[in-house]
């Protein structure tokens, strides 16, 4: 099977950022399964379900015309022929995501479609259960954390770049509320894989972490 690395952590840390450039450095496949859950959420809602009707929820993931297209240095999410790169973006589709997330029967449904990524040359898995449940035999399994303020700093900026604003304290509830979620559900808590490597991005510049994470990769 085609090597596998993870990129596991709370909301806001890095992942995305990393796992691009460590992903096109390697030439490799990059699976943001964050965006599957933002997707079926934002489906979910616009189809009028229930953010606890389990089964509803459960069918429209098994079905969910969710496609990821590679376009040069970006992948373009589509969602029938609906690009939704900025729709599922929201702190408003992060919260649903979240609420979905914690369902087992939801998460099942999602898991063949992530593995599905899994090809050659290889694949950076980015999200909260990469190494723990839907990838465990990666090869090397990353978990990165950093302090609630710099994260909301950091999504702060990423809005801005987008045109769209919040409060840095707004933002600092949200995420820090998203964690507390992810890490409490009984199904696939957000925690590191014992033998993920954990770096802490706090102090850390874009470039000073992808030096680090690029010398993981070769040991
Ligand atoms: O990473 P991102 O912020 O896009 O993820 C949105 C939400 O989706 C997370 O807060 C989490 O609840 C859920 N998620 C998950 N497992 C993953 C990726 C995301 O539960 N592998």
């Amino acid at each position: 099977a085609a090597p596998v690395i993870t990129l596991d952590g709370p909301g806001g840390v890095g992942k995305g950022t990393l796992g691009r450039h460590l992903a096109r450095r390697l030439g490799w496949h990059l699976l943001d399964s964050g965006a599957i859950y933002r997707a079926t959420a934002l489906a979910a809602v616009r189809a009028g379900l229930a953010l606890d009707d389990v089964d509803g929820l459960a069918s429209l993931a098994r079905e969910l015309p969710l496609r990821f297209v590679e376009a040069g240095d970006e992948t373009e999410i589509w969602l029938g022929d609906e690009r939704i790169d900025t729709a599922i973006r929201t702190p408003e589709v992060g919260q649903w995501a979240s609420r979905i997330a914690a369902l087992a029967p939801l998460r099942s449904a999602l898991l063949q479609r992530q593995r599905d990524f899994q090809q050659a040359p290889g694949l950076v898995a980015d999200g909260r259960d990469m190494g723990t449940v839907v990838f465990p035999d990666a090869r090397l399994k990353i978990f990165l954390t950093a302090s609630v303020e710099v994260r909301a700093a950091r999504r702060l900026k990423q809005l801005m770049e987008q045109g769209s604003s919040a409060s840095l304290a707004t933002i600092a509830a949200e995420i820090a509320e998203r964690d507390r979620r992810d890490r409490e559900r009984s199904v696939a808590p957000l925690v590191a894989a014992p033998d993920a490597r954990i770096l802490d991005t706090s102090a850390l510049s874009v470039a000073e972490s992808s030096r680090v994470l690029e010398g993981w990769v070769v040991d």
